[in-house]
């Protein structure tokens, strides 16, 4: 077999695909099976298997064998191959005989660079099947979904058992098995069972870094979700919600709104079903409200948002639904509304009468589900540690990594629970105190304490709220518990300090954010441009029955209204252009930016997307290449110019502006003294040290209130980072 090297890899890539980069172990993997030999790949939904054995099937010499087991996605891979000019067919029961002749012919021609089969049409006479793939001159196989040939999956198909023999009839032809299946049983078993001992294992990482993850309280959803769209009325999304029923009356709800949604459930008409679904991938219905039952065979790329109306009944369906957010890789948002009432509802759907072992997993992985939702950390690093993966305990992109905290005095409340405690006796666990502070008329509660001055003093708040105090309270020192099945609240030194009145109490609470709160992307690109552009994609998707997505990721669409790439040669440097679609597709997108451009006087910008090399996140202590976008921001800045005008003038984001001054002072080029006093440098380092973390702005801002600006504060953080490294 040749050898390529990875800059070959790369023209590769995009010359066939248009894409700038290799995602995950995406080179390593193909590395690996151009070599010849067995690769299995493991790696999350939309991770970017297909890639894995599309590019090494380009390269090699014959056809690509492909054993997928969703008709629908095999037909969605064949119509994206197709628009990329790359010769892909399927063999599937849904065919008429002489299709299949007809598509055979081609592959026996060689005509065919990719053939894909689905497992029941694999002949249960493996003899013929195999002449039949001898005739063809297979060059790899490869096993995508490969943990259906495994009981121990959760999605066992006994037709993959006929691939077990593959690799004995076909010793030098390397297979390839792709799974998202993230267990070491079935990982093991997949190997054992295609009998390819040797393979080499890739396994990537399952966190969806581009998925913000958010948990909101669940009132008044239907209007946040409305608000939510309505700022959002190009993207595409989907609502889940548990019930048929349920999914009807939010769409109809958000329909009288004005929003264009669609519900789809498995009580609709196939016919239904899929109109609905078609229209969705054409982005002809933006926003689908839907049951579980929707996404297992959609695998659009640009659902830019999951909102969970309801509480899944598990981490795993969870990840599975959120994960169809964001496939291209750009920012999507996982939205789900939370409430204890969904949790008791839940317990009793997944109570299955006369199967107590069944149900007890299930109220299990409820129970995780609910300490998800309800648990004080980092949203991403609960979801990760679940699958088994370590993760820091910060992300900077979930809602409780993103939200600030804020000081509320309890020194009140605190009073009332601590003397609650002194005047029962210090014999009561947290529920009977909180009942007895709310004035409780339960006969738990014996007739002497209902005389005591402090029953019913604590009326005022909410049983919830009572508890949050007592967790805090006793999270931070200002009271005892004790041991054993029924703890009981004590007093301790410094509850006797508050008691007397000595000392504030202050406890620290996360603010609540709204759901409109949750942030848009900072916009570079042009509104109106890719309004235009959309048509455009439309309309071509439109003229060739395909998926939008088809013919361009939203991707695409973004960096043409950001760069406004205005001939050939600059469009080819937009990702998801490979030679062949910038050909095809090219001039109808050229045209309406060129207009675009005349009309408001804009030029090309296409300059600013920096080259592969130094695309990557550069870490703050590299020296920018002289020559480099940020050298021409130094300039700028030189020359006297303030950050605003250096940003209006380059078409950047501020923060852009910010952050290329900051690599500079990371440097020593420019002195940090030269942008503010060293009180304000003394009093952001203390900021970021009181804020716990080193990455997001937000919380530093929070503490130090508007006297400071987001660009202070992070060119102050830059130089920190470049100070401790
Ligand atoms: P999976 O099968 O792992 O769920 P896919 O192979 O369908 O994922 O890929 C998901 C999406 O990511 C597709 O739209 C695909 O075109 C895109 N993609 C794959 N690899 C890359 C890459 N290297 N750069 C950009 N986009 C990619
Ligand atoms: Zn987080």
């Amino acid at each position: 077999m040749p050898v390529y090297s990875t800059e070959r890899l790369h023209l590769a890539l995009k010359h066939f695909f248009g894409y700038d980069e290799f995602r995950l172990n995406q080179l390593p993997v193909i590395e690996t099976v151009l070599a010849g030999n067995d690769v299995m790949g493991i790696m999350p939904t939309g991770g970017g298997k297909s890639i894995c054995y599309q590019l090494p099937a380009m390269l090699l010499p014959g056809i690509t064998i492909v054993i997928s087991p969703l008709i629908a996605l095999m037909k969605d891979q064949v119509d994206s191959l197709t628009a990329n000019g790359i010769h892909a067919a399927c063999l599937n029961s849904t065919q008429s005989p002489d299709e299949q002749r007809l598509i055979i012919e081609e592959a026996e021609k060689g005509n065919i660079k990719l053939l894909y089969i689905a497992p029941e049409r694999i002949p249960a006479n493996s003899a013929s099947f195999f002449d039949f793939l001898r005739r063809l001159n297979p060059s790899l196989f490869a096993v995508d979904e490969a943990h259906c040939i495994s009981s121990w999956g959760h999605d066992f198909r006994p037709e993959y058992l006929k691939l077990a023999v593959l690799k004995q009839n076909f010793p030098p032809v390397p297979v390839i098995a792709l799974t998202a299946s993230a267990d070491k049983v079935t990982q093991d078993d997949i190997v054992q069972k295609l009998g390819i001992p040797g393979a080499k294992v890739f396994i990537s990482s399952f966190n969806r870094a581009n998925i913000y993850y958010y948990i909101r309280q669940k009132q008044n959803v239907v209007g946040k979700i409305a608000d939510y769209i309505m700022k959002r009325k190009e993207e595409c999304g989907i609502i889940y919600a548990l019930s048929r029923a349920g999914t009807e009356e939010i769409a109809s709800a958000l329909k009288a709104m004005g929003i264009n949604a669609a519900h789809y459930h498995a009580g609709l008409d196939p016919r239904e079903r899929s109109r609905v679904q078609e229209a969705f991938q054409k982005d002809d219905i933006r926003v689908i409200v839907a049951t579980i039952a929707f996404g297992m065979g959609i695998d659009k790329s640009n659902v830019r948002y999951v909102i969970h109306h309801d509480v899944p009944k598990n981490m795993e369906g969870y990840y599975q639904e959120t994960g169809r957010a964001g496939r291209d890789g750009l920012k999507s948002d996982a939205i789900l509304f939370y409430s204890r009432g969904d949790i008791i509802k839940l317990k009793k759907f997944v109570t299955i009468e006369g199967n107590t072992e069944q149900t007890a997993v299930s109220l299990q992985k409820l129970r995780q589900m609910e300490q998800f939702c309800e648990s004080d950390r980092c949203r991403r690093q609960y979801l990760m540690q679940y699958f088994g993966e370590a993760f820091p305990d910060y992300c900077g992109t979930c809602d409780y990594c993103m939200s600030a905290l804020e000081q509320v005095d309890a020194t009140v409340d605190a009073q009332k629970l601590l003397s609650a405690i002194v005047r029962t006796g210090e014999r009561y666990g947290a529920g009977y105190l909180i009942d007895f502070l709310r004035g409780s008329a339960s006969e738990k509660i014996p007739a002497a304490h209902k005389e005591l001055k402090t029953y019913g003093i604590g009326k005022d708040r909410k049983k919830e709220e009572w508890e949050w105090i007592v967790k805090q309270m006793f999270n931070s020192g200002y009271v005892d518990k004790s041991a054993g099945e029924y703890p009981v609240l004590k007093l301790n030194d410094k509850s006797r300090v508050i008691l007397k009145g000595e000392t504030p109490v202050m406890l620290t609470k996360q603010k609540e954010q709204r759901i409109d709160d949750i942030d848009e992307e900072e916009v570079s690109y042009d509104d109106q441009l890719l309004k235009e552009l959309r048509g455009v994609r439309h309309d071509l998707a439109d003229r060739e029955h395909v998926p939008a997505y088809n013919i361009l990721p939203d991707n695409s669409l973004l960096e043409m209204a950001s760069y406004l790439p205005l001939n050939f040669d600059e469009l080819k440097q937009v990702s998801g252009f490979g030679d062949y679609k910038a050909g095809k597709y090219g001039m109808a997108f050229l045209q309406v930016i060129q207009r675009h451009a005349r009309a408001n006087n804009l030029s090309s910008k296409i300059h600013l997307k920096a080259p592969k090399s130094t695309r990557k996140a550069t870490p703050a202590t590299t020296k920018p290449k002289s020559g480099s976008t940020f050298h021409v921001t130094l300039a700028m800045h030189k020359e006297g110019r303030s950050m605003d005008e250096i940003a209006e003038e380059r078409g950047l984001s501020l923060s852009t502006v910010e952050s290329h001054l900051a690599k500079f002072i990371a440097d020593g080029e420019l002195d940090i003294f030269s942008f503010m006093s060293p009180e304000k440098l003394n009093a952001i380092t203390n900021a970021v040290k009181a804020s716990g973390q080193q990455i997001a702005l937000r919380p530093v801002k929070d503490i130090l209130g508007d006297s400071y600006t987001y660009g202070e504060i992070r060119i102050a953080m830059e130089y920190l980072k470049s100070e401790q490294s």
